[in-house]
């Protein structure tokens, strides 16, 4: 594999002092799948913050979404200094421009851009919100004081996007979890600990349409542009964290000094703990992570949503190892 491109330090370059090199861990694949307990988990290796979900970071900044420490955004006194390091003053309507920006950076609508190279508006428009993404990685990094961001967006068409205008390095972190365990999770109803809303809900059927085509573009066209790549279960994760964590460091070329000492960590409280967005049990301040294998989908998942998933993802849950037949437990267990 290649030798990791670290990104250069960004703006102001006059800056005197040792020049700071930043690489993204990027946790990629369908969101509830983990990715807010792996960040955690990375948080605790020296040298590396978990950020959270960045991937609208201008959307939740402006709306004034909290953070993890249960300020707004923009009154954390964290977020607001890495804004500040990375622009300045931001004049009036600048984060709006953003968030503006941003949003054609989202979801399917990226991949037009991402394969109209020749439409120079878009080109042009994906350098900027990269260029402007590169400058907020690198304050997140001179403000923590760490070389290695995890973005625990999910996102994969973000990534790609990242990843093919070479703006950052990007070290892909592929996510999986049994898609019924998914389909389930994407239909309960969980509300929000950063905005004033419910998380959203899908049907089974739409979560595993998500759940296939997600992971089939992370594991081709995200892999490919990737500066590495490395799969980890959600399931793999909770049963042998400190294995998962291994993988993880092996791949990306992570210093972990003492894995099994990452792991006891998260029984104890972080300071400085200043998550965007993610799983509202797992990021609330105060909230030591618990590895539990979440497995309440093998008692409430209705046994028509288990085939319907099971039948629509079949061909990548035999890929990722997971069984297709599984006997449905009764719910007085
Ligand atoms: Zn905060």
């Amino acid at each position: 594999m290649d030798a990791p491109r670290k990104m250069e330090r960004a703006e102001p370059e006059s800056e005197p002092g040792p020049v700071q090199t930043v690489t993204v861990l990027y946790l990629a694949g369908m969101p509830r799948t983990g990715s807010t307990i792996l960040g955690e988990l990375l948080d605790r290796v020296p040298d590396v913050i978990h950020a959270g979900e960045l991937v609208a970071f201008w959307r939740r900044y402006t709306q004034r979404e909290l953070c993890s420490c249960g300020k707004p955004l923009p009154d954390c006194e964290f977020w607001s200094s890495v804004v500040s390091e990375a622009f300045g003053e931001l004049p009036p309507g600048r984060a709006e421009l953003f968030a503006e920006q941003e949003r054609r950076f989202v979801g399917p609508k990226a991949l037009r851009l991402l394969y109209s190279t020749r439409r120079a508006a878009g080109s042009a428009a994906a350098r900027e919100l990269f260029r402007e993404r590169n400058r907020l990685y690198a304050a997140v990094s001179r403000v923590s004081g760490s070389s290695w961001i995890v973005d625990a967006s999910t996102d994969p068409e973000f990534a790609a996007c990242a990843a093919a205008l070479g703006t950052a390095a990007i070290d892909i972190v592929h996510i999986v979890r049994d898609p019924r365990g998914v389909a389930f999770s994407w239909g309960k109803q969980v509300s929000s600990d950063s905005e004033p809303r419910d998380l959203p809900r899908l049907r089974a059927d739409a979560t595993a349409v998500q759940w296939m085509m997600r992971n089939l573009f992370v594991a081709t066209v995200v892999r490919r542009l990737a500066n590495r790549y490395v799969r980890v279960r959600y399931e793999d994760l909770v049963a042998a964290p400190e294995l998962s964590l291994r993988r993880v460091a092996v791949a990306a070329g992570l210093p972990v000094p003492d894995p099994r000492a990452a792991v006891e960590d998260l029984a104890r409280e972080p300071e400085g703990h200043h998550r965007i967005s993610g799983n509202p049990g797992v990021r609330r301040r105060g909230n030591a992570v618990r590895f539990a294998l979440d497995e309440e989908w093998k008692v409430g998942l209705s046994a028509r949503d288990r085939l319907t998933v099971t039948a629509l993802c079949a061909p990548l849950m035999t890929r990722y190892g997971y069984r297709l037949r599984t006997v449905r437990e009764r719910k007085t267990r």
